[in-house]
């Protein structure tokens, strides 16, 4: 595919943004060659600066479960956009969304919004430290809960794909609070909270991680977390970033029948704005600010556009819940597809997928944890996604990412999904 003009714009980009990119992973660093530059996107298809059009498979990261362009969510926005951008004033649409969340979402009695994922995550730490009087937590080794300091130790997603798990810039000071265990070992996790003992205030978990690529949890490993933080008074926040409106109305949450104290919520709760929001039982919540000590602000928080593309999208998933349905069968149908594929070619890579969730690992090792993701053939990956993306299949540029599905590809998109992936398997294996 011919892609000058994007190839000149990364050029351009990079004399004034570092690396050329306002987000890491964005910049192709660890596949190589040129980022595309997007123009335009509707539906199921996005089209780059040289009017190439790629199915997506990425839904910018994942908020856009409904394809790009809805109707509805673009119609909300253009309506609120006459009433003015921005007040820094309460409004009555933020209680319609807080209201729809604590209803959609298991845990959530009381929900505060923020601006992104990273500042859900950081002000969820904040306030569980602040409720407990602790100051250790632990995380789980390959989950990413953005980029707040205290997260980046052992962090998926760009992080990893970057090769800066501990990034400079994060003191020691800071480190040392944060504990890690692997994914899907309870007793592991049960051993770094009695040598802590008292001391930790939260275990935040992906509760299926999607930044290390797709990774399910074992059966019982949420039920054993819960147990858990239950002995030891340690707040569970379940990080539902992606997760959450995303495997069901009420996220991995529901879909696993596990509820934690506390969730951090971003990407669809937006419907493609920047959003984030972190929420969980009223005695804890209550703790923020104005209510309680805990001091947490933001002077976009709420945004009334941001609202109003939120409050849409979200009232689309729980007024049509067969959306779930439909995601479930069109990402069982890939991952059929994909299987048929590796069977016909005598590969034995592993795919771990859930809903509209999906990772091919490069690997023939089961993929449990962080350190079997990592046994992945990055090289292959490489290949693998250049050759996705030569036949107009949009893939994160990441061995350590999940794909998204979206509402919107429709049979014949899955297909030509489908036959891609044949003949780029196919064409790196020189078969
Ligand atoms: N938590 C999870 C689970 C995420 O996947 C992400 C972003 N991919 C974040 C937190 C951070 O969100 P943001 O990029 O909006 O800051």
């Amino acid at each position: 595919m011919k892609t000058d003009n994007s190839r000149a714009l990364f050029e351009q980009a990079q004399a004034f943004i570092p690396g050329g990119v306002n987000s890491p992973v964005r910049a192709f660093k660890s596949v190589g060659g040129t980022p595309l530059f997007i123009k335009r996107a509707e539906g199921a298809y996005v089209y780059d600066e040289d009017d190439n059009q790629y199915i997506e498979l990425i839904n910018s990261w994942g908020p856009m479960i409904l394809g790009h362009k809805h109707p509805k969510i673009e119609q909300a926005v253009l309506n609120a956009v006459q009433n003015s951008l921005s007040f820094g004033a309460p409004t009555q649409r933020e209680i319609t969304i807080a209201e729809l969340i604590v209803s959609m979402v298991p845990s959530i009695e009381k929900v505060r919004m923020v601006n992104s994922g990273t500042e859900a995550t950081m002000s969820a730490i904040r306030v569980a430290r602040g409720y407990t009087g602790r100051d250790k937590f632990i995380k789980i080794e390959g989950c990413y809960h953005g980029h707040g300091d205290s997260f980046l130790i052992a962090a998926g997603s760009g992080a990893v794909t970057m090769g800066t798990p501990d990034s400079p810039g994060v003191t020691k000071g800071t480190a040392k609070d944060t504990l890690l265990a692997p994914f899907n070992d309870l007793e592991a996790m049960r051993k770094v909270v009695e040598n802590n003992k008292d001391e930790v205030a939260a275990i935040i978990i992906e509760p299926v991680a999607g930044n290390m690529g797709c990774v399910l949890p074992k059966e019982g490993y949420l039920e054993g977390l819960r147990e858990l933080c239950d002995e030891h008074g340690i707040v569970l926040i379940f990080d539902e970033v992606m997760t959450g409106f995303r495997l069901a109305p009420g996220g991995a949450q529901e879909r696993f029948g596990v509820t934690p104290d506390m969730t951090t919520l971003g990407k669809i709760i937006g419907g493609g704005m920047p959003v984030g929001a972190y929420g969980g039982k009223k005695e804890i919540m209550d703790y923020v600010s104005p209510a309680g000590p805990v001091y947490q602000a933001g002077t976009l928080s709420g945004n009334p556009i941001s609202m109003a593309a939120g409050l849409t999208m979200l009232s689309l998933l729980n007024e049509n819940p067969e959306v779930y349905t439909s995601l479930d069968e069109k990402g069982a149908y890939l991952r059929e597809g994909y299987e048929k594929s590796l069977k016909d070619l005598g590969l034995n890579y592993t795919i771990n997928s859930v809903g509209s969730m999906n990772t091919l690992f490069f690997t023939d090792k089961e993929v449990h944890n962080f350190e079997d993701a990592k046994t992945s053939n990055l090289e292959l990956f490489r290949k693998y996604f250049h050759a996705m993306l030569d036949r107009g299949i949009y893939l994160g540029p990441s061995q350590f990412e999940s794909l998204f599905l979206s509402t919107a590809l429709i049979d014949n998109d899955l297909d030509r999904i489908i036959k891609a992936n044949h003949e780029s398997l196919k064409e790196i294996h020189g078969k």
